[in-house]
């Protein structure tokens, strides 16, 4: 898009998120250094990127089949699945969706877990699966030191999550007590997963060379296939007879350590003070949902105090931390040129009357900034987990709202990974809808075969 009628402090400051091709490849450089020190025993302890092993060595045959229920825990909404593998063609999903209200995302762990506890329960006999006894996965997104498929420590909340009582607990223990306390379910739960690990087993039932798992939305991270023996991590990495081990990377600490330092803005730096877990998710909150939104709100209040943007104009609203959410650069960028539609909605809902059309222009440009610079870094890492893996022919299963609802995303992730790629490799980004329901289902099935 032309610049010209874009405000001049309002590029110079966006000229401050636009990373350079030699930029991207630091990126990526770091991150590689970052990921071997994760999946190496003695650095690990260090490292940022922690590369946890899953415990996930076999990926989907396409042949699994049964009923089985799925917790799904860590995104804006909690949700309870019943998954129905008929065949590879055939998969049979219900589920209920359940606000999680800011009360439960930061009181007390005990209550969290009682109301999974009491979801679950009334979900059960809604669908009257009550008396089955069926093979539960619990998709729990948040960095998990796990220690076995049914045993995992919650090493810290992300995404604005902060109840008590749980980091340093086995999180399907807690689940479980909450279960006893009730006293009235049947539940077997055979496995605690990732988000990405659950994208990446409902994407590969179908595709095959399916390799990464990807979440952009509330948070971001990936989960991919290395060999057994370079998870160092894994108690048997030398002995092991499955030749593959699912690394959730939790590439959202990338930078924790201050080498991300050198494309961060003082946006955001701002918004790391805004949340519960300052100097944490350093690369997430570059990128994903949660964050996005505020960076665009913090440099648009910038200049408005500057008397740039929105002159003579109430702005009051958007004085209010959180005020922009991330939806809005999916709706304003979803604006074809020339056109404001969408903008003016979403300023209406912010409460500003009477914009220019150079202030929603500019405001628009801002979003483009924001999102553009989200899908390099996302770019930088799949790039990295490619290089890595050295394949030339790969699938990454995508979920989450960002990727989801922006409509140039996936264009922009392809263009810059294109870009960061040296030799020629095929990759295909698909969609992976219900990866947290799914793919717990599938690794539930693999799990309660053994
Ligand atoms: C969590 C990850 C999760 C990602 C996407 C991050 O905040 O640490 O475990 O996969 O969000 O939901
Ligand atoms: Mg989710």
């Amino acid at each position: 898009m032309a610049n010209t009628s874009i405000y001049p402090e309002a590029l110079s400051i966006c000229k401050m998120f636009d990373m350079s091709d030699e930029q991207m490849q630091d990126v990526v450089q770091r991150m590689t250094k970052e990921m071997s020190m994760g999946l190496t025993k003695e650095t690990h302890p260090r490292a940022v990127i922690k590369c946890w092993i899953t415990y996930v060595q076999d990926l989907p045959t396409g042949k699994e089949r049964g009923k089985y229920l799925a917790l799904d825990l860590g995104g804006t909404n909690f949700r309870v699945l019943l998954v129905h593998l008929k065949s590879e063609y055939d998969v049979d999903i219900q589920s209920k969706s359940y606000v999680m209200g800011q009360a439960l995302m930061t009181g007390s762990g005990k209550d969290l877990f009682d109301f999974i506890a009491e979801c679950l329960a009334n979900f059960v006999q809604e669908h009257r699966v009550d008396k089955e006894d069926l093979p539960l996965g619990f998709t729990f997104s948040f960095p998990v030191q796990q220690l076995g498929l049914t045993k995992g420590i919650l090493v810290t909340w992300t995404k604005g999550f902060s109840c008590d009582g749980v980091v340093g607990k086995n999180v399907v223990e807690l689940l479980q007590e909450a279960i006893v306390r009730r006293g009235d379910l049947r539940i077997n739960i055979v496995a605690i997963l990732n988000d990405t690990t659950g994208t990446l087993m409902s994407c590969a039932f179908k595709k095959h060379n399916c390799r990464i798992g990807l979440i952009v939305g509330t948070g971001c991270n990936a989960c991919y296939v290395e060999k057994t023996a370079n998870a160092q991590v894994f108690e048997h990495y030398q002995t092991s007879a499955k030749p593959n081990m699912i690394i959730n990377c939790e590439w959202g600490a990338f930078g924790d350590n201050g080498v991300l330092d050198f494309i961060r803005t003082p946006y955001d730096k701002i918004v790391d003070k805004q949340t519960p877990n300052v100097g944490r998710q350093t690369f997430e909150k570059c990128i994903s949902g949660m964050y996005l939104g505020e960076l665009v709100r913090l440099i648009i209040v910038d200049l408005k105090e500057r008397g740039i943007l929105f002159k003579n104009i109430d702005s009051q609203v958007l004085k209010q931390k959180w005020k922009f959410e991330t939806k809005f650069l999916s709706e304003a960028e979803s604006d074809p040129p020339g056109s404001f539609r969408n903008m003016g909605q979403i300023l209406d809902q912010c409460g500003i009357r009477g914009a220019t059309d150079s202030d929603k222009a500019c405001v628009r440009y801002i979003c483009e900034t924001i999102s553009r610079r989200s899908a390099k870094l996302v770019a930088c890492g799949l790039v990295c987990l490619i290089n890595r893996m050295g394949v030339n022919d790969l699938s990454v299963g995508i979920d989450g709202s960002v990727y989801r609802f922006h409509p140039k995303y996936h264009n922009l992730l392809t263009e810059y990974m294109n870009k960061l790629l040296k030799s020629a490799v095929k990759f295909e980004l698909v969609l992976s809808e219900d990866g947290s329901g799914r793919g717990a289902a599938l690794i539930a099935a693999v799990a309660s075969q053994k």
